[in-house]
């Protein structure tokens, strides 16, 4: 029985441990030089004029909507086919969320859904890029709802000539183990707003301030830090090999007519989100049995949670049909073989 594959795995040799290391053997462990640098890369590499790098993903969007200005009484529109972080995030800031349902075939949030979910309260939308597909925000722009960019699967996407995390109000990015960009844990804030990074930046942190309001601890380490950087210098590559792999897979699954929508833009395939019209436990159990770890994309839509029935046609049928199988830059070609006999079988089954 050869090795399982696991549904994620992230990329790390050499160069990150050694950058851990000198982080560690420095004596200099917390927020620091490296984490500036990391800033100033991410910075460069999205197009922004600022970042600020902060514990996770959902502590970048909690402090970006304090920053804007966002608390109770204002409300916050969210798809209702993501993970719970972004709903997190909105309670975090004591707002009140207003679920979504997503466009039929990208996954993304769906622009007839935002437009009936407003109202004279709302304050800006979440925009998750899911699965690495951009949502094509310049629909969504045309609504006038200040827009938040979560481009926790989508770093390095480009949205038209821009890259995805460059265009809303704010941006956020997660840099959890199995992203993008793995740290461990991470995440950050990306705006062109200075005086909104200038809040995140304060609120981030307690010590040394002249004055005193409620802030938070969100740090990120420099051992995380030098980590990511090692990652962006490897974030082209991984994105090509994504890219190849996903190519690979429509060429194995398109006679069965399951592959993943391209999209209208530039996808880097964070999952492969295969459309099959079968039990979706059956067949992650039966490629299980086969040593491939398949997924369901999303654990739960979120207005199952609140038992919300009415509204989230699209949502429902991408959660009942939906079948994400392994696709990450260290997927062997071996492994993509047995990953696409695994899947055709459980297909069969
Ligand atoms: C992972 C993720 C988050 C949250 O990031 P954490 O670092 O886990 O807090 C938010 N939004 C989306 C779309 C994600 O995939």
């Amino acid at each position: 029985m050869s090795a399982i594959i696991p549904h994620s795995r992230p990329t790390l040799g050499e160069e990150e441990a050694q950058a851990a290391r000198e982080v560690v053997k420095s004596g200099y462990i917390a927020q620091g030089e490296k984490t500036r640098g990391f800033e100033e890369e991410l910075v460069r590499f999205v197009g922004v004029k600022g970042a600020v790098c902060v514990n996770s993903g959902t502590s970048a969007l909690h402090l970006g909507l304090i920053a804007m200005g966002i608390s109770s009484g204002d409300e916050v529109i969210l798809p209702a086919f993501v993970c719970s972080a972004p709903l997190n995030a909105i309670y975090h800031a004591g707002a009140e969320p207003r679920l979504c349902d997503i466009e039929k075939e990208s996954f993304n949030i769906s622009i007839e859904s935002i437009v009936d979910n407003r109202s004279e309260n709302t304050k800006a939308v979440i925009v998750p890029h899911m699965f690495g597909s951009p949502a094509d925000l310049e629909k969504i722009e045309e609504l006038g709802v200040p827009i938040i960019e979560d481009c926790a699967q989508s770093i390095g996407a480009m949205y038209g000539d821009r890259k995805t995390g460059s265009i809303g109000a704010f941006s956020i990015i997660s840099f959890y183990a199995n992203k993008m960009i793995a740290c461990g844990e991470g995440g950050a804030v990306l705006s062109d707003d200075e005086s909104l990074l200038a809040e995140v930046r304060d609120l981030r942190d307690y010590d040394e301030k002249s004055d005193y309001k409620v802030r938070y601890n969100y740090t990120m380490t420099d051992i995380q830090a030098a980590v990511g950087l090692e990652q962006m210098k490897r974030l082209p590559t991984m994105i090509e090999k994504r890219k190849e792999i996903a190519a690979c897979y429509d060429d194995a699954f398109v006679s069965c007519g399951a592959v993943m929508p391209k999209g209208e833009f530039d996808h880097v395939y964070y999952r492969y989100v295969m459309n099959i019209d079968k039990d979706v436990d059956g067949i992650i159990s039966r490629a299980g049995e086969k040593g491939v770890t398949c997924a369901r994309p999303v654990f739960r839509p979120l207005h199952r949670y609140f038992e919300m029935r009415s509204g989230f046609r699209n949502a429902d049928e991408a959660y009942s049909r939906s079948l994400s199988i392994p696709i990450y830059p260290s997927l062997t070609d071996d492994e993509q073989e047995r990953v696409i006999e695994a899947v055709l079988g459980a297909l069969e089954g």
